[in-house]
């Protein structure tokens, strides 16, 4: 750990060809026509592309670069990158010179017949396109590899469909800006001119040591402890939230925001979780698809800084039975590129039509589109929280606060909103403290989607996920919301009288999406299924959603997907699925009838010649035997969970790839494999742990 001390405003940014260091070092025309793409979409000629080239490969050698590398977000979840370096054929002189040309900077050609496409491509047409995303920029990242420069980029194929999540975000966004505008020009609003989602994500994330890490095959091949035994303390004390950050720590979280700093990631809150060896890190939002590529960013370093403080970084959803999971709260909101941020209702907010009617849309999209939004935080680490023993709950619903949610029913009741509750003052009671201001609306934290204050916070979507998907159904079903509303609103003859009228309609029409309660408890779930809201529990049940004509109208209507993608991001995912539970369902065969079945063999023949030797000095042997037996009727009943899961494995692997195999995996793998591990745990409570033959909870997550 390094205790050097360095002013942050230094080095932010330092690593980043941003646009101070393009507009020093391009010539002012280049730099002009770059803007005009980045800001305006025009296209990027090839002249313009060669000059900026050799800029960025020239300030990038400068920050220790040898190589470049467009760098892509395909359908396997994690980042893809092919690095090539600068140099060019040897001179005759046997020197050589670096280059880097325009074309090379605007797209790339990688072989991508092994990445998922679900059947838009077939391998022997492997050509897949990679495109320089000009408004997400290259930066230089600094590694054991030593300095490489990052082209963020869109991956299509020879056909043009996407094989990736950024160029669908990509065309969200610009969905949202068309309609975005088209709503804010009703209002009177001429000056604007670009509207962008902003996105602010929370990663959380757990650490554990590396050594421990590497004597469990389960962390090592799926992320997440398929065995393992609570210890006698868990989270119940609460005092891992917000507790002190302990040294090891804090010297990884300085390391990680270090670098997060140089590449340009606005790393701002860091705390501790409320599981042991839990934490979270979030940046300040930026732009969607800048948001997207540096939660990517944030999870590589975390890894990478972890490994050099001789720990892992864990980002399973649900690394260990019993504790918190992991999920990534997505922050939410529109805003103009003049700064007005449309989710802001302003202190009045019954005054505030625009307002009002911005979220009446976004009621009526969370209410037609909940199947989508749920399908968008679905992944199978997921599974474990959603709907299952952990919040948020699978169901979707918004939660508004009070204040606003008293305007709504105001609007509702009598066509009339006429005040707005205040937030008043907050009294502590001490003479020496200020009286706070309080906010006008409480804080819920069991809503899925929750209002707060002036953005929406969608609190589903999985530690180890990409944002992308969440953001492109944010973005594309409250555009649709806004191209209804402006459709109703343009043709009508007295603006102020239909955009009232419009604003209660939405509102009674999708109150039942509204939920302030508490969205854990039992109440809610017969609640929500009386109001007729889906609580998708899985992900093989989630899937089917994007492919549904609704979602197909959907999307094909602003062009983010075309059916075709639809089918074949449904089929990657029924592929994910199955191949997921697969691995963890063979890791678990492996671990028990290698690992665990023989220590426990090892255990039960010291236990009985114990028996024997005490028997031999005639002492009572009861409690021996008493273990003795337990411990072999446990053993049975895992000797034959193992049996039972080995079936259900090899039946899997041989239904037929798609729905069939990932429900199958669904209802009877995953089943077989709990069945395993209760009596692998109840065996760890009880045999000597110096004979387990991995480090057990405890070990984990209290010893970091
Ligand atoms: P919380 O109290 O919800 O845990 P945090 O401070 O941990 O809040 O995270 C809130 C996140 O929301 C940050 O990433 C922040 O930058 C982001 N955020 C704040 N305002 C907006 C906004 N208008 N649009 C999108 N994200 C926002
Ligand atoms: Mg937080």
């Amino acid at each position: 750990m390094s205790t050097e001390f360095f002013n942050v405003a230094d080095i932010f940014g330092e690593n980043v060809f941003n646009d101070t260091v393009m507009q020093a070092r391009l010539p002012k025309k280049v730099y002009k026509n770059l803007k005009k793409t980045i800001e305006e979409g025009k296209e990027l000629d090839l002249e313009t592309a060669d000059v900026i080239a050799h800029e960025m490969k020239e300030w990038a050698i400068e920050k220790g670069a040898t190589h470049y590398t467009h760098w892509f977000l395909p359908l396997t979840g994690v980042t893809a990158e092919k690095h090539d370096s600068f140099i060019s054929a040897p001179l005759p002189s046997g020197k050589i010179l670096m280059s880097f040309s325009g074309k090379e900077l605007i797209k790339g050609e990688p072989d991508a017949s092994s990445f998922p496409s679900g059947g838009l491509r077939a391998t022997f047409e492997a050509r897949g396109y990679t495109a320089w995303d000009c408004t997400s920029p290259a930066f230089v990242r600094q590694d054991a590899a030593g300095g490489t420069l990052c082209i963020p980029t869109a991956f299509c194929s020879y056909t043009g469909e996407a094989l990736d999540q950024k160029t669908p975000l990509l065309r969200s966004m610009e969905a949202i800006n068309v309609q975005a505008l088209r709503l804010l020009r009703l209002f009177g609003n001429t000056t604007s001119r670009k509207v962008t989602p902003s996105v602010g994500p929370e990663q959380e994330y757990f650490l554990v040591d590396a050594e421990k890490f590497q004597q469990r095959k389960d962390l090592i091949y799926t992320g997440r402890t398929l065995f393992g035994a609570m210890p006698p303390k868990g989270q119940e004390l609460d005092d891992h939230y917000f507790g002190t950050i302990r040294q090891r720590i804090a010297g990884f979280m300085r390391d990680v925001n270090t670098e997060l700093w140089k590449v340009g990631v606005s790393a701002k809150t860091q705390h501790n979780e409320v599981a042991p060896a839990q934490h979270e890190l979030a940046p300040i939002y930026a732009e969607a698809n800048i948001a997207v590529d540096h939660n990517q960013i944030v999870m590589q370093t975390l890894k990478r800084v972890a490994c050099q403080h001789g720990m892992k970084c864990l980002l399973h959803e649900k690394p260990f039975a019993g504790v918190n999971g992991s999920g990534k709260h997505n922050n939410w909101s529109i805003t103009t590129d003049d700064g007005i941020n449309m989710l802001d209702p302003g202190r009045t907010p019954h005054e505030n039509t625009q307002f009002l009617l911005v979220l009446s849309c976004i009621l009526k999209a969370v209410n037609k589109h909940a199947d989508l939004l749920r399908e968008s935080a679905a992944d199978p680490g997921n599974d474990h929280r959603l709907g299952a023993n952990e919040a948020p709950p699978a169901i979707i619903s918004i939660f508004l606060g009070e204040q606003l949610e008293d305007v709504m029913e105001q609007l509702i009741s009598t066509g009339e909103a006429t005040h707005s509750l205040k937030g008043g003052k907050l009294q502590t009671g001490v003479t020496t403290l200020p009286d706070l201001s309080k906010d006008a609306t409480d804080r819920n934290r069991t809503s899925p989607f929750a209002f707060t204050g002036n953005k929406f916070e969608f609190r589903m979507v999985g530690s180890r996920d990409s944002i992308a998907n969440p953001n492109i159904v944010l973005n594309t079903i409250v555009a649709e919301a806004f191209a209804d509303a402006c459709e109703v609103l343009e043709s009508a003859d007295d603006f102020d009288m239909a955009v009232h009228d419009l604003i209660k309609k939405y509102m009674i029409e999708n109150q039942r999406i509204v939920f302030n309660g508490n969205g854990y408890s039992e109440e809610w779930v017969k609640e929500a299924e009386r109001r007729g809201l889906p609580n998708i529990k899985s992900m093989v049940e989630a899937i089917p959603s994007i492919t549904t004509d609704k979602a197909v109208e959907l999307f094909e209507r602003f062009s983010v997907f075309t059916k075709a993608e639809l089918e074949s991001r449904a089929e990657i995912q029924y592929e994910s699925y199955a191949k997921a539970i697969n691995i963890e369902a063979r890791t678990m065969i492996d671990m028990a009838s290698k690992q665990i079945i023989p220590a426990v063999m090892g255990y039960t023949k010291t236990l009985a010649d114990t028996i024997l030797a005490v028997r031999e000095a005639g002492a009572d042997v009861s409690v021996q035997s008493g273990l003795l037996t337990e411990v072999t009727e446990l053993l049975k009943s895992t000797k034959a969970a193992l049996e039972k899961l080995i079936q259900a494995t090899e039946e899997a692997a041989a239904k037929e790839e798609g729905p069939v195999q990932a429900n199958y995996y669904h209802t009877d793998v995953f089943p077989a494999m709990e069945a395993l591990r209760a009596p692998v745990d109840q065996l760890e409570m009880i045999v000597d742990k110096d004979v387990w033959p991995m480090p057990s909870y405890g070990d984990l997550i209290f010893e970091v």
